[in-house]
């Protein structure tokens, strides 16, 4: 059924490789039809495949990996093509599975925020409060008592912007938050479900780490590489720059896994479900190191961008030069974040329920079930899909 098979490194080294025809008419070549060579994608077809499942992965992209894709730009330097990627989990379970595509180095992620013409840590901690107010708070109990001196006593929290003042008031609310907020998602705080800023951290003491999770690692060849590792099996074939149009009615398999934007599937019947795009500069700059952290956010509306990262902190390569993004969020472009709004949650809500009364098709991954998901939430996610489908198949000794 299929003429050529794709080659896993995508990018320039891929090979041309369509699906022509189909053999037997009768029955589809294929047990799953995945659609998106992401983590949730890439997950299942490895999980599938190694089951004993003949699965053809598709991505509209030319390379795997999704968002998290990484390469060697000219200079030789690892870049994240669509932004920092940073691996946290608190999952054991997903960390082993990884585990076997790849070595890691252990990283423990660092954001400063230019406010106030000094770059102060995020979240913001004792040394933020110190620096940022000068003042000498030396302990928990001294710099929780100066949190909630700030913090703005408010009824009912609905909103992302009373979440943040109700925490640290109106001021930090205004120099850390709001213009951050308001270019991110290109709409003000108030604006925005509590759900935005319900877990942003504050800090009583001087940890300036942006994740507290059990495992903060990178893959230690990168990323491509481990998804290179996951999807290099028996049983999986890999069809890139191949959009879902072009596979659609060609009855390749008889269950489709999807991982792009269910409203697309859907042919956006029920409304278009509204998404955060960014626009990425990349830059290689001819120094060893170009700022004080990987990541310097940059709240102020003054300014177009919200973050600069310099990636070889991230990567740990040893390199004479270095190479920096510059952050710019967009109305329009590829889908990113889904924009968390009570009115966009009801009409996806109605892609969900149009989705259950479909047997031959699974929804997975941030874009299928419309929710920013972390790596690891969507691994987590990938995996419990898959015990689902071999609990429907009866297939329980293969998980
Ligand atoms: P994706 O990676 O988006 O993969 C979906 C794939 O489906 C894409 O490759 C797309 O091309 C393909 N596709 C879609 N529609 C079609 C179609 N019709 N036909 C063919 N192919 C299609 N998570 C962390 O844990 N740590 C971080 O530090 C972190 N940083 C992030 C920074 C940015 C800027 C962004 C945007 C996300 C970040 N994330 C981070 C989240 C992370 O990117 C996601 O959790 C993860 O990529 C989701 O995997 P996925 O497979 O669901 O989706």
């Amino acid at each position: 059924a299929i003429e050529h098979r794709g080659h896993p490194l995508g990018g320039e080294k891929r090979r041309e490789n369509r699906v022509v025809s189909i053999a037997n008419p009768g029955k589809p070549p294929f047990d799953y039809l995945i659609v998106g060579a992401g983590f949730a994608g890439s997950v299942l077809a490895e999980r599938l495949a190694s089951a004993g499942h003949q699965v053809l992965i598709s991505d509209r992209r030319s390379h795997v990996g999704g968002n998290a894709y990484d390469y060697y730009n000219e200079d030789g330097l690892l870049v994240h093509k669509y932004g920092p990627h940073i691996f946290h989990t608190n999952s054991e379970e997903i960390f082993h599975y990884l585990s076997r595509f790849t070595q890691w180095r252990a990283y423990e992620h660092r954001v400063l925020s230019s406010v106030n013409g000094q770059l102060l840590p995020v979240p913001i901690n004792r040394t933020t409060l110190n620096r940022l107010y000068d003042l000498r708070l030396s302990s928990d109990a001294e710099t929780a008592a100066f949190l909630l001196s700030k913090a703005q006593a408010i009824e009912t929290i609905q909103t992302a912007k009373d979440v943040v003042r109700a925490q640290v008031g109106d001021e930090l609310y205004e120099l850390f938050f709001e213009g951050y907020t308001r270019k991110q998602w290109g709409f003000d705080p108030s604006e925005l479900d509590k759900s935005v800023t319900a877990r942003i951290p504050t800090r009583t003491n001087d940890d300036d780490r942006y994740f507290l999770d059990t495992f903060q690692v990178m893959p230690l060849h990168g990323y491509t590489r481990m998804f290179e590792n996951m999807l290099d099996r028996p049983g999986i074939t890999i069809e890139l720059a191949t959009d879902f149009e072009q596979l659609r009615d060609l009855r390749l398999a008889s269950h489709t896994i999807f991982t792009g934007p269910i409203d697309e599937y859907f042919d956006f019947r029920l409304g278009k479900l509204p998404y955060r795009s960014l626009n990425f500069l990349h830059q290689t700059i001819d120094r060893e190191r170009f700022q004080d952290a990987a990541v310097i956010n940059f709240p102020s509306e003054d300014i177009p961008y919200t973050r600069i990262t310099e990636y070889k902190y991230l990567t740990g390569q040893s390199h004479p030069k270095t190479s920096i993004c510059y952050e710019t969020p967009c109305a329009d472009g590829d889908p990113y974040y889904p924009i968390p709004r009570p009115e966009n949650q009801a009409i996806y809500k109605q892609y969900e329920a149009l989705a259950k009364q479909q047997s031959d098709v699974s929804f997975v991954g941030r874009l299928g079930t419309y929710k920013y998901y972390n790596m690891d939430q969507v691994v987590g996610q990938a995996l419990a899909t898959f015990k689902r489908l071999m609990q429907q198949a009866g297939h329980v000794d293969q998980m």
